[in-house]
């Protein structure tokens, strides 16, 4: 089993007036097996989180500590993050003009086992992870990113996952809400990805529709920079109702 710790966390975003905080004392413990789902009104800092933990240089650590079975994350590269074993979507680029999938896969599958796969067995790998998630061949050719559909986005996320089989993943499904179709490859992928055993996800949701399909172990709910109350998935069924107002004092416009 595998552990994933983020004790009394502040951090802030940079941005041209200086740095703004944020996170305001996330605490949070993940063990491997088990989904834990992030639920907060717009703003509250969500998406700060996930890349306060993958390093994005915009933003800062004040305080606090990120440890994989004890060991310091904060201390270590992106690269060293994800020999770790811990998959973090938004480290990788957003668009790679003229880079395709299988050769931007592969160095992400270097940068991981720490020595390039064989072409060979590369290719097989990609080819049955793509038909294992019901992507098209074709998929492996283009650029990275290039042109995506939010659906393609969102396969190319999960084929990432599959291949680079991390022990914990972090995924900020982002508020603009995801289409019938990208809601169904996620939520797939993320449930065959806990079923290979001993996985630890922290997904990041606005809304609680994809926990119609995932089932989390724990429900979180943030609130101004930090977590203020934790419960099981029932928590996600009051927040449907309920919506965030509970939590926050204040009432959320409809989406
Ligand atoms: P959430 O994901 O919960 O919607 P975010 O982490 O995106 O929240 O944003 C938290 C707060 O940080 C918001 O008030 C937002 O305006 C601010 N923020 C995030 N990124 C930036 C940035 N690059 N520059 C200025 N403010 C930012
Ligand atoms: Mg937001
Ligand atoms: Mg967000």
């Amino acid at each position: 089993m595998a552990t994933l710790e983020i004790k009394d966390l502040h951090g802030s975003v940079l941005t041209e007036e200086g740095a703004k905080p944020i996170l305001k004392g996330v605490n949070l413990t993940i063990d491997s097996g088990q989904i834990h789902a992030i639920m907060g009104p717009n703003g509250s800092g969500k998406s700060t989180l996930a890349y306060a933990l993958a390093g994005h240089p915009k933003y800062q650590i004040d305080s606090g500590s990120v440890l994989l079975d004890g060991e310091d994350v904060l201390e270590m590269t992106v690269d060293e993050r994800a020999r770790a074993g811990l998959f973090l979507a938004m480290q990788y680029p957003v668009e790679v003009p003229g880079v395709s999938m299988s050769n931007f896969l592969r160095t992400a599958a270097t940068a991981v086992r720490g020595e390039a796969p064989q072409v060979r067995h590369w290719v097989k790998e990609v080819k049955t992870a793509m038909s294992d998630l019901d992507i098209e061949t074709s998929f492996s050719e283009r650029s990275v990113n290039e042109g995506f559909s939010g659906g393609e986005k969102k396969r190319h996320e999960i084929l990432q996952l599959d291949l680079l089989n991390p022990k914990f993943a972090v995924l900020d499904e982002t508020d603009s809400g995801l289409d019938v179709d990208a809601l169904r490859v996620v939520s797939d992928g993320v449930n065959k990805f806990k079923d290979k055993g001993d996985k630890g996800v922290l997904l990041i949701t606005h809304y609680t529709r994809i926990l119609k399909h995932i089932t989390p172990d724990r429900v979180h709910v943030f609130s101004d920079g930090k977590v203020v109350e934790s419960g099981g998935a029932e928590l996600a069924d009051e927040l449907e109702s309920t919506g965030y107002v509970r939590f926050t004092g204040k009432k959320e416009a409809a989406a």
